[in-house]
C-alpha cells in the first residue's frame, strides 16, 4: 500500500500515515474526522482492505470554523444544519473500532485513549488536563511543556507541526521527553523509513526545528 494512494483517500498526510501504521499493526484504532462528502470513499477503501470502521452517531462542529486546523469542537446532533465532521474508527478488529466509539460517546477519555492505544502516562495527562483545556482551546502543548525539562526534544514527539500535517504521534505527549511515546514513533519511523524512505526523510526534516510556545523556544533535533 503506498502512502500517495492513501492520502488520496483520507485527505491529508497525517491521516494517510495514521492508517499506514494501522494497517502494519503498529496502531490497534484509528480515529479521524470526515465531512459528509470524504465518507464514501473512506469506507469503500475500508472494505476493499477488510478493515472494520465504525461512525460516531453525532457529529462535531468545529467551534472555529475559519480555521483550517482546529482542536476544538462540540457534538451535534446530526440533524443539526450546521458544518460538521463524522468521527470514524477504523481497525482490523470490529470490536475494537466499537469500543472506541461508545468510549467516546461516553466522554470516557481514559478508555478511549487505551483504545486507541496511546501511552499510559499519556493517557493519565489528558485525563488530569481535559477539564482545563476543554474550556480553553484543547490543545496540550502547553501542559506537555510544562512536563519538560530544558529546550532540546527528540522530533519524534513534536506534536507542533500537526497544522502542517508532520507529525509521527496521533496522541499528545505528556512530556516531549517521553520515553513511550518516543519508543512508538522510532517504530513507527523505522516502518516508514523501510517502505516510503523519501516520506520519512521528508517529515524529519520538517519536524526538527525551533518552535516557540508561549514565551518559551524549544528546539526539536
Ligand atoms: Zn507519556
Amino acid at each position: 500500500m503506498r502512502l500517495g494512494e492513501l492520502r488520496a483517500v483520507f485527505g491529508s498526510r497525517i491521516k494517510a500515515l495514521e492508517i499506514f501504521f494501522l494497517m502494519y499493526g503498529l496502531k490497534p484504532v484509528v480515529r479521524q474526522g470526515f465531512y459528509d462528502n470524504e465518507i464514501g470513499r473512506v469506507k469503500e477503501f475500508c472494505r476493499s482492505k477488510g478493515l472494520a470502521w465504525e461512525i460516531a452517531p453525532y457529529k462535531v462542529v468545529l467551534a472555529d470554523p475559519d480555521s483550517k486546523f482546529s482542536n476544538k469542537g462540540f457534538k451535534a446532533r446530526i440533524d443539526d444544519p450546521r458544518r460538521g465532521m463524522y468521527f470514524v474508527y477504523i481497525s482490523k478488529d470490529e470490536r475494537k473500532a466499537t469500543e472506541a466509539k461508545i468510549y467516546e460517546m461516553k466522554n470516557d477519555h481514559r478508555r478511549l485513549g487505551e483504545a486507541l492505544g496511546y501511552p499510559d502516562c499519556c493517557v493519565e495527562f489528558f485525563v488530569k488536563n481535559e477539564p482545563e483545556r476543554r474550556r480553553l482551546d484543547n490543545n496540550y502543548v502547553i501542559p506537555a511543556l510544562r512536563n519538560s525539562q530544558g529546550v532540546r526534544f527528540p522530533y519524534y514527539t513534536n506534536v507542533c507541526k500537526r497544522h502542517k500535517d508532520a507529525a509521527f504521534l496521533s496522541h499528545f505527549p505528556h512530556s516531549f521527553e517521553c520515553t513511550a511515546s518516543i519508543e512508538m514513533a522510532k517504530k513507527c519511523f523505522k516502518m516508514l523509513s523501510e517502505l516510503e524512505p523519501d516520506t520519512a526523510m521528508m517529515l524529519v526534516r520538517e519536524l526538527k526545528g525551533r518552535v516557540r510556545i508561549g514565551s518559551r523556544e524549544i528546539e526539536f533535533y
